[in-house]
C-alpha cells in the first residue's frame, strides 16, 4: 500500500479480504511465497485446506513454498506428510521456468477484469419465466411493452381504478356487459376472445383460451419453443393483439371512437406478416414451416446449403502426424490419439480414460499425451492435429491460455519445442474419425501406447478409409 494511496487503491486495499478466495498464484519457483498463508493452491489457503492435526502439522507454519519445491527438508517429515505435500504440488500450476504470477480465478484467462469480479460477488437473479415470450429476439418494444404491464397486472383497468378512487365506471368498453379486469380483457370478453382464437386459428390452433392471461403466456412459452418462423410470429401475435385491443379499449373510453373487430384483426396480422419479412427469418422447408408460410402468404425457402466436405492428409516426407480427439460424457472422459506416416502406416495410438474436466481441458491433455507418445517413438518432426479450434488456437499463442490449463501448455509447449520441426492445425471433426474413435469413453482398448496388432477392425476400417483420401461430408 502506497504512502498517499488513491481512492481506487483504497478501495482495494479494504477489499482484499473479500478478493482473497478469488486470487491464486501459478508458481515458477515459489520464491517469496508462504507456504501457509499465501493462495497459491487452486483450491484456497492451505491454512483452510489442512487446518490442525491434519497429515500437514508437521510442517512448520513459516515454511517456504520455495524450499519445499526444492525437497530441502523434506527428510524430516514422516512418510505419510511426504505423500500428502506430494498430492498437493500435484494439483498446483506449477510451470518449468519463468515468474511466480498472480491470477484472478474468475476470470477465464486469469486477468482481472470488473465484469468477472462483479459476476463472482453478485447473486444471479432468478430468470423471469416469461422473459422468452416477451422480450425475445425480433420482439417489437411497443408490443412487449403493454404486454409486460399486463402480465404484471399494472395496466390501469376499470376495476383498479375503482380501487384507486378514480372511476365509477366499471363495465367493460369492448363488450359493455362484464367489469373490466385483466384477465378480463385477455382474453375472457366475447370480443377479445374473438380477435385472438381468431390468430390461433391462422396458426391452426382450433382453442378458446386460458381463463387467466398468465396461463395463456405459459401455454405459448411451452408450445412453441426455439426460433423459427411460426414460434416468432406466434409470440409477435401475442403481443400485437394485446396491444391493439388494449388501444381500441382507450380509444373507445378516451376518443369515444371504435374500430371494428375485423378491422383490427386485420392491422394485428399485417403487424405479423410485416415484422417476419423484415426479420427475414428462415426455415427448412419442411410440412410443417411450408404450411405456416402458405398461411401467411410468406415466401418458402428451399434454398439447401452447398454440401461441404472435408479429408485426412498424410504428412510429406519423415514427419509424423499426430491426431487427437476428446470426449465428455455426463461424469465420464476420455482422450485418444493416433500417429501416422506419410505412408499411412500407424506407428502409436493411445486411449485413455480421463477425470471429467472441461472438454477443452481434456483436447489439450489428448494433444500433450499425443506429442510424448510421438517422442517416445524417436521422432523429431511432428505434425499436430485436433478438431478443437480452441485447443489449436491456445497451442498456436493465438487465443490466450485459461489459466487453469497454464501449467500443461507449459509443459506441452516444452515438449514440442524440444522436437526439431512442429506444427499444429485444425482438422475437421468428420476428417478426425480415427482419433475420435480412439477418444471414446466405449473405446473396446485402452492404454498409452495401444500395440498396433491389437487395434481393432472398426479403426482399422477408419484409417484405410483415410488413407484412400476419400471426402467426408461436413454436417
Ligand atoms: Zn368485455
Amino acid at each position: 500500500m502506497p504512502s498517499n494511496p488513491s481512492w481506487g487503491a483504497r478501495c482495494i486495499f479494504h477489499a482484499r479480504e473479500e478478493a482473497k478466495p478469488h486470487i491464486c498464484r501459478i508458481v515458477a519457483d515459489g520464491k517469496g511465497i508462504d507456504f501457509w498463508k499465501e493462495p497459491w493452491h487452486p483450491d484456497g489457503l492451505l491454512s483452510n485446506l489442512y487446518p490442525e492435526g491434519s497429515t500437514l502439522n508437521s510442517v512448520p507454519l513459516n515454511s517456504s513454498l520455495e524450499r519445499l519445491l526444492l525437497g530441502d527438508s523434506w527428510d524430516q517429515y514422516p512418510e505419510s506428510t511426504m505423500q500428502t505435500i506430494q498430492n498437493i504440488l500435484s494439483q498446483a500450476l506449477i510451470i518449468p521456468e519463468g515468474k511466480n504470477q498472480v491470477i484472478w480465478k474468475p476470470s477465464p484467462d486469469g486477468d482481472f477484469t470488473l465484469k468477472s469480479s462483479w459476476n463472482s460477488i453478485r447473486t444471479h437473479s432468478q430468470k423471469i419465466p416469461w422473459f422468452s415470450s416477451v422480450w425475445f429476439s425480433g420482439h417489437v418494444p411497443k408490443f412487449s411493452f403493454v404486454t409486460w404491464q399486463a402480465l404484471h397486472q399494472r395496466l390501469s383497468t376499470r376495476d383498479r381504478l375503482i380501487f384507486l378512487g378514480t372511476s365509477r365506471d366499471t363495465r367493460c368498453p369492448l363488450c359493455h356487459s362484464e367489469r373490466e379486469t385483466t384477465d378480463h380483457l385477455f382474453f375472457n370478453c366475447s370480443f377479445s376472445s374473438w380477435v385472438w382464437r381468431t390468430i390461433l386459428r391462422r396458426f391452426s390452433y382450433r382453442r378458446a383460451p386460458h381463463s387467466q392471461l398468465k396461463n395463456e403466456e405459459l401455454w405459448i412459452r411451452e408450445t412453441f419453443k426455439g426460433k423459427s418462423r411460426m414460434s416468432i410470429a406466434i409470440r409477435i401475435a401475442f403481443g400485437a393483439t394485446i396491444y391493439h385491443i388494449w388501444k381500441e379499449r382507450n380509444r373507445r373510453i378516451f376518443e369515444n371512437q371504435s374500430i371494428h373487430k375485423q378491422n383490427i384483426l386485420s392491422e394485428i396480422l399485417s403487424s405479423i406478416k410485416l415484422k417476419i419479412l423484415y426479420l427475414r427469418l428462415e426455415d427448412p422447408p419442411n410440412a410443417r414451416s411450408i404450411k405456416f408460410a402458405e398461411l401467411f402468404g410468406f415466401p418458402i425457402f428451399t434454398r439447401s446449403p452447398p454440401v461441404r466436405t472435408c479429408s485426412w492428409k498424410p504428412p510429406d516426407g519423415d514427419i509424423l502426424k499426430l491426431n487427437t480427439d476428446a470426449s465428455l460424457a455426463e461424469d465420464k472422459a476420455s482422450i485418444g490419439g493416433i500417429i501416422r506416416d506419410k505412408d499411412h502406416i500407424i506407428k502409436g495410438a493411445f486411449s485413455l480414460d480421463s477425470p471429467p474436466h472441461s472438454i477443452n481441458e481434456l483436447e489439450i491433455e489428448s494433444i500433450s499425451k499425443g506429442i510424448k507418445l510421438a517422442i517416445s517413438k524417436g521422432t523429431d518432426r511432428l505434425w499436430i492435429e485436433s478438431d478443437s479450434l480452441q485447443a489449436v488456437s491456445i497451442i498456436k499463442g493465438v487465443l490466450k491460455c485459461p489459466w487453469r490449463q497454464i501449467a500443461k501448455v507449459h509443459q506441452t509447449l516444452r515438449d514440442l519445442n524440444s522436437l526439431n520441426y512442429w506444427h499444429i492445425s485444425h482438422i475437421w471433426r468428420e476428417a478426425n474419425g480415427a482419433a475420435d474413435f480412439l477418444s471414446k469413453t466405449s473405446c473396446p482398448i485402452k492404454g498409452e501406447c495401444i500395440s498396433v496388432l491389437d487395434l481393432p477392425r472398426e479403426l482399422l476400417r477408419i484409417v484405410a478409409s483415410d488413407s484412400s483420401g476419400v471426402p467426408y461430408v461436413r454436417m
